[in-house]
């Protein structure tokens, strides 16, 4: 082999956005919006310095190359601060989901080995109580001024920064295939799944996102950040404006549509990403009240299938162009993005176009395989189960080999179906996991199967998503019932209530004679999602609406 004569060794690796952040883009800045509604304002520049601050910091906590450290945060300067700080010390930031159940969250503080919790003050209350459980956590580090609670072994984060002190911090090499970041995903059946990305993967993706067809970052951009940093590294934009320049827009929790659009009109982002749930709020709130969106050009959506709807209302009233992404946190998690030539007009082929999940990112492969294993055609009729490969697209889990059937000879099973068209472009039709995805995050119809299951009036229960237009899918429960039992769906509720969170609680029951079965016996739910879809599904009652169950 005649080799190359280029420097292939340099090392892609997170060292590289703290240097750009520093020299190329010292007065980008990073503004966070507070409870009394103002700002903190932070350049990257000063950013950068605290962040050798707190690399320092991290270092006298004894956080060494390959720990694990927890953030329990919402999105905001010191989030985005610790999101370069510990991968460049060689350690691993373990993204918190704040909202998973108790459970999964002491699960997968355990499974990760967390060394040390980064929380917002704001969080304690929902972190404290769950504390006990986490024996092998040594310090849980309090960002903000508020009140510590129950927290054990507490330390406070700024007074770190102030004891580490201040000037240049000398970064250990680190191996661009080392782990960076790590982010369980619930969106698959049993306990949750850690998808550990490396330095490289991570740059080669926050590389991608800031392509024209892509996020299309930019240092002429502000980005309102909405998508959590928690979820998927907050969909690579925190790193792509590290490399860009772009200005970042942080909400912290304040989420409701009344502060998104104040924080608009004050900070006029040109660039959002959020679910559709949010920018449905967001166009109803614009509906009754006078708002300024006229600084948002580009606003990326994903996290569920986003209405075709809802895209062409924000373009027609406010100007916006809502783009439509699709992925999964094991797909970095930026796998697809729709972005239509407008040049040919706004005509109906044009917003099926971007009604469609889009075409894959460079490096980004996909195919589509059928239920005989074969590969089916890209002709944007057949379906199949999508399968992604790629260089930010995960192997396998962290430390659990029960998910290995979604990696299939170097590609990932998605358990989403789509078909493809012949110019490359996805559109999802349906999804084979068996999982529902409410307001972006995710219900597992399992688990509230066997609550419902619990019921001694109950015999058989199956969970369906049911289109939603605010929260994308709601889950909708059929039950069989025991031979003469009369539990109504609100005393389903009520069963259910101590035992899920509430936005898990169905909105809707049907109460049917049987679950139809599979050859091998499972719950064959396509059927039940058929029935749904064409109306047929019988024995619906809304809850709330009802005393008892209707007999069919
Ligand atoms: P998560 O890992 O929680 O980010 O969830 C990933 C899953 O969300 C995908 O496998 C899809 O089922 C769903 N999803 C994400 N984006 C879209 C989209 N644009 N359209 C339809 N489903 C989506």
């Amino acid at each position: 082999m005649l080799e190359g004569l280029m420097q292939d060794d340099f090392p892609l690796t997170l060292h590289h956005m703290l240097r750009r952040m520093r020299s190329c883009h010292p007065g980008a800045e990073v503004v966070t919006l507070t409870p009394d509604g103002s700002t903190e304002r932070v350049t990257f520049g000063e950013t950068a310095e605290r962040v050798d601050r707190l690399a320092r910091a991290l270092g006298n906590l004894g956080i060494g190359p390959g720990d694990r450290v927890g953030t329990f945060a919402w999105n905001n300067q010191r989030h985005f601060e610790l999101y370069m700080a510990i991968p460049c010390v060689g350690a691993v930031l373990h993204t918190l989901n704040i909202r998973l159940f108790a459970e999964q969250l002491t699960y997968i503080v355990n499974h990760a080995n967390d060394e040390v919790i980064f929380v917002d003050d704001s969080l304690v209350p929902l972190l404290e109580k769950l504390a006990p459980q986490m024996p092998g956590v040594r310090h849980f580090v309090v960002m903000g001024d508020g009140d510590a609670g129950d927290l054990p072994r507490t330390l406070r984060y700024e007074d770190l920064l102030e004891q580490a002190g201040p000037g240049a911090f000398d970064y250990p090499a680190v191996d661009e295939r080392q782990a960076a970041a790590l982010c369980y995903t619930s969106g698959t059946t049993g306990n949750p799944k850690g998808v550990l990305y490396s330095h490289r993967s991570i740059c080669l993706h926050s590389t991608a996102t800031l392509m024209t067809d892509a996020l299309a970052l930019s240092r002429r951009d502000r980005a309102l950040v909405v998508v959590p940093m928690f979820h998927a590294n907050a969909w690579g934009i925190p790193h792509g404006a590290a490399l860009a320049g772009t200005d970042l827009i942080m909400p912290d929790r304040f989420l409701q549509a009344e502060s998104l659009a104040a924080l608009i009109a004050a900070e006029r982002p040109t660039i959002v990403g959020c679910v559709p749930t949010i920018f449905a709020d967001l166009l109803r709130y614009a509906e009754q009240h006078p708002v300024d969106l006229s600084s948002l050009k580009n606003a990326a959506c994903g996290g569920s299938a986003v209405p075709r709807q809802l895209m062409k209302d924000f373009q027609e009233r406010h100007d916006v162009r809502v783009f439509q992404a699709w992925g999964m946190t094991e797909t970095s998690p930026m796998a697809t993005y729709s972005r239509p030539d407008e040049s040919r007009g706004h005509d109906d082929a044009y917003w099926d176009d971007r009604a469609k999940q889009g075409r894959p990112l460079p490096w980004v492969e996909l195919r589509l395989i059928g239920d005989d294993e074969e590969e089916v055609d890209w002709d944007g009729q057949s379906t199949g189960e999508v399968q992604v490969r790629g260089p930010w697209i995960a192997a396998r889990y962290f430390n659990d080999d029960s998910g290995d059937e979604k990696f299939d000879k170097g590609w990932l099973r998605t358990g989403d179906i789509a078909a493809m068209d012949p110019q490359g472009s996805m559109q999802i039709t349906d999804r084979a996991k068996d999982v529902i995805k409410s307001g972006g995050e995710w219900i597992s119809s399992v688990e509230l199967e066997n609550e419902v299951m619990a019921h001694p009036d109950v015999v058989e229960a199956a969970v369906i998503a049911k289109p939603d237009e605010r929260w994308a899918e709601r889950p909708l429960c059929c039950v069989v019932l025991r031979e003469g039992a009369d539990i109504s769906a609100d005393g389903l509720i009520e069963h259910l209530r101590p035992r899920v969170a509430k936005w898990w609680l169905p909105d809707e029951f049907a109460f049917i004679a049987e679950v139809p079965k599979t050859s091998v016996g499972k719950f064959d739910k396509k059927v039940l999602r058929r029935q749904l879809g064409e109306e047929t599904l019988p024995g619906r009652v809304m809850v709330g609406t009802s005393s008892a169950a209707p007999s069919s």
